[in-house]
């Protein structure tokens, strides 16, 4: 059992900090500081060819200078590679993870369906075994045929069915890599993680999660997702949408400006303070209750 609330934030070092992770990190630091509890950072630098030299420095700096304050040492998921190969071989024994011979080309000539998250749905070539003559590529996790539910503290209640919406999904990439649901969830376990809070863009992404983690035997945290910061498009803020980095000497209202996007009732008198007087007044004046229960929110500051 987990006793102590943990959470964490986990971002990508696929570029520095911006708007949107800053409201990841504010959200999942309150609510762990507000419950008493320990808060980590883990760098996931998985995805090995999206890492940008020097972001994940970049990002601990940030981080400080923002006056977040981390328990531990960080955890770099590059040096996790065993934990998440022992992770596969017990799904291998257990028959739940089989190898897959599809190519992207051949999955999408053959699916019907859009996936939740805009990917394909696999169809199920390789579940019964690789056909004749052919490698496998990559290894995909079964799935079955019902729901799975959870109740997210912000959103409210989520569901979706695998098969139908996701199909059989990836564990290990046809390019030898761990596929993130894998990391995260062997990850949240190996951390004690017991609370995650984290963007909306991850709701669809949870349901799998969860599976996962019933798969491997371990327990499942509570989930929060936060509303995430869109452009006028409705695009999220990202790299790809050219978000701006966080600028270190606008720290403080930049952390106002997260609060006030977290819903939270920000005094007039912050505006001007410094970052060490925001999180005297948040941590004070932090409200979970007030996160408003919307996956994005337009965030366009002139
Ligand atoms: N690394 C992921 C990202 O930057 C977040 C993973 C998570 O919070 O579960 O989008």
């Amino acid at each position: 059992m987990k006793l102590t609330h943990r959470g964490r934030f986990a971002p990508s070092p696929s570029g520095p900090l911006h708007f949107g992770s800053l409201v990841a990190a504010v959200g999942s630091y309150l609510d762990a500081r507000a419950a008493g509890g320990e808060w980590l950072v883990r760098m996931e630098d998985v995805d090995t060819p999206r890492n940008v030299a020097g972001a994940a420095d970049g990002i601990l700096k940030t981080l400080e200078v923002f006056g977040f304050e981390w328990d531990g040492p960080v955890l770099y998921q590059s040096a996790r590679i065993d934990a998440y190969a022992a992770a596969l071989e017990q799904l291998k024994r257990a028959g739940l993870a089989y190898g897959c011979a599809c190519s992207r080309k051949e999955i999408a000539d053959s699916a019907t369906r859009h996936a939740v998250d805009g990917g394909l749905t696999y169809p199920g070539t390789c579940r019964a075994g690789l056909p004749a003559g052919r490698a496998e590529r990559a290894w995909r996790l079964r799935v079955t045929d019902e729901e799975i539910a959870f109740d997210d503290r912000i959103q409210g209640r989520q569901a979706q069915h695998l098969e139908r919406d996701v199909g059989d999904f990836v564990l290990r990439r046809a390019d030898g890599l761990f596929a993130y649901q894998l990391a995260v969830v062997v990850d949240d376990e190996f951390q004690n993680i017991s609370s995650i809070v984290r963007g909306a863009d991850l709701l669809a992404s949870t349901p799998r999660q969860i599976w996962l983690q019933r798969c491997l035997n371990f327990a499942t945290p509570s989930y929060a997702h936060l509303p995430v910061a869109a452009n006028l498009a409705g695009e999220k803020l990202s790299k790809q949408t050219k978000a701006m980095p966080l600028r270190a000497e606008a720290a403080a209202s930049e952390l106002v400006q997260a609060l006030v996007f977290l819903g939270q009732a920000v005094p007039r008198e912050l505006a001007g303070a410094t970052v060490g007087e925001v999180w005297a007044w948040a941590r004070e004046g932090w409200s979970f209750a007030a996160i408003p229960r919307r996956p994005a929110i337009v965030f366009a500051p002139d």
